[in-house]
């Protein structure tokens, strides 16, 4: 049996050796709790410090706008509900206008269904922006949705499926200009991100971005699973959504996850460290490749989203009269570990939102792939993968071929 290719690599990425080296001590030497007095609590408090500052310099920010939550998940729910909670709980609420959202009809679920849970429960009005067809927000469309109302626009910085790159900075940009031409009894609007899937690439200085929170997740960064951090601007306005014992701030109670923090520290300062130009360059060779071979050799196939303006470990590919779900099966069958949009996150199967929201119709969103690389992929892993892709695809289609014979037949 040959070895496993991954090709998941934006689902989740492996444990980097070193972050895992650091994190160990953590769980059975220096456990202590870092809310604690003693010495052994003072210990872990002191490491989880450090991260703190590991990130807030990664991000161009001050430690004390950093607060470390459970994931990615987790930062975008509390950017949402918190910022909701407080513009209800403070002197600027309209008692006659419900206060305004703006996100985007692609975002990751968390944002989409946070977003769509208060807008169902009566509490915001909110606007769900397209992307372009090549999956990218138009500026002017963000200008055109803004209200007086408005209190917070959501702009993922790359989209998790296709993987297309958002003017993060651009909006940022309009949103400031905006602000400095409000009135001074008008609230101002805020401007998150979830940079989830950026951080490894692309530049996340916050005021390069002109955002004031922005969501990060360690396990799409070679850190551990279930920690993630919110940075969030000096002088917001936002409330936890989590009661306990006022752990970070009181933004976010519960026990410090102190080894997956220090881990998180260890895998952004391992990013900061690379030179980043020159390993995109190489990894966008490789994708490039990738794509190249998949739409020369495969028939009925396309790229969904832009080349572009794309991570570079992203390929999204449709084939026509291909089932994804069969499709990633098969592909795993042969050692080959890719995921398909159509049951992403749940086991459901229910069509991409992210491609139906390209104007895709249902039933060209059945057959998608989504390849992503990382650190580990070889040329000789993306050949490997091609070869059997293309096998596959042949495979599949003969059978939907002769499942729509029989069905012609019996009509
Ligand atoms: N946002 C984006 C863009 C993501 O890709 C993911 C992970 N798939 C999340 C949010 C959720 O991150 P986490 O797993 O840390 O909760």
């Amino acid at each position: 049996m040959s070895k496993n290719i991954y090709l998941d690599y934006a689902a989740t990425t492996p444990t980097d050796k070193k972050v895992l080296a650091t994190m160990m001590p953590y769980f059975n030497e220096k456990y202590g709790n870092a809310s604690s007095l003693h010495t052994l609590g003072q210990e872990a408090s002191l490491a989880v410090e450090e991260a703190r500052k590991k990130i807030a310099d990664f991000l161009g920010a001050k430690a004390q706008e950093i607060i470390f939550t459970g994931g990615a998940t987790e930062s975008n729910n509390l950017t949402i509900k918190g910022i909701v909670q407080a513009y209800y709980g403070s002197k600027i609420k309209d008692s006659k206008k419900l206060p305004h959202i703006i996100t985007t009809a692609f975002e990751h679920h968390c944002v989409l269904n946070a977003v769509k849970n208060l807008e169902k429960k009566g509490l915001i009005e909110a606007t769900f922006i397209k992307p372009e067809k090549d999956g990218l927000i138009a500026v002017e469309k963000i200008k055109k949705a803004l209200q007086k109302n408005t209190i917070l626009v959501s702009v993922m910085y790359v989209n998790n499926e296709i993987g297309t790159v958002q003017p993060i900075s651009k909006i940022g940009q309009l949103i400031k200009k905006h602000n400095q031409a409000l009135a001074k009894n008008q609230s101002e609007i805020l401007f998150h991100t979830d940079a989830t899937q950026a951080i490894n690439y692309f530049d996340c200085r916050v005021n390069k971005l002109g955002v004031d929170l922005l969501s990060l997740s360690a396990h799409k960064i070679y850190g551990p699973k279930g920690v993630g951090a919110l940075y969030i601007r000096q002088g917001i306005s936002i409330e936890t959504i989590q009661d306990g014992g006022g752990q970070e701030n009181g933004m976010r109670s519960g026990t410090t996850n102190s080894p997956g923090i220090i881990g998180m520290g260890i895998a952004i300062k391992e990013i900061a460290r690379r030179k980043r130009e020159i390993e995109n360059k190489k990894m966008i060779t490789l994708r490039n490749h990738l794509i190249r071979r998949v739409l020369k050799e495969i028939p009925k196939v396309k790229l969904n989203g832009s080349q572009i303006k794309r991570s570079p470990n992203n390929a999204n590919f449709s084939f026509l009269n291909v089932e994804g779900e069969s499709l990633i099966m098969l592909l795993s069958e042969q050692g080959v570990m890719g995921s398909t949009g159509s049951a992403c996150s749940s086991a459901s199967l229910a069509p991409s939102h992210v491609l139906l929201s390209l104007g895709y119709q249902p039933e060209e969103t059945h057959g998608s792939l989504r390849l992503t690389l990382g650190k580990q992929t070889t040329k000789k892993d993306i050949d490997e993968a091609v070869n059997k892709l293309k096998k596959i695809i042949t495979q599949l289609r003969k059978v939907s071929g002769n499942v729509l014979a029989d069905f012609y037949q019996k009509k």
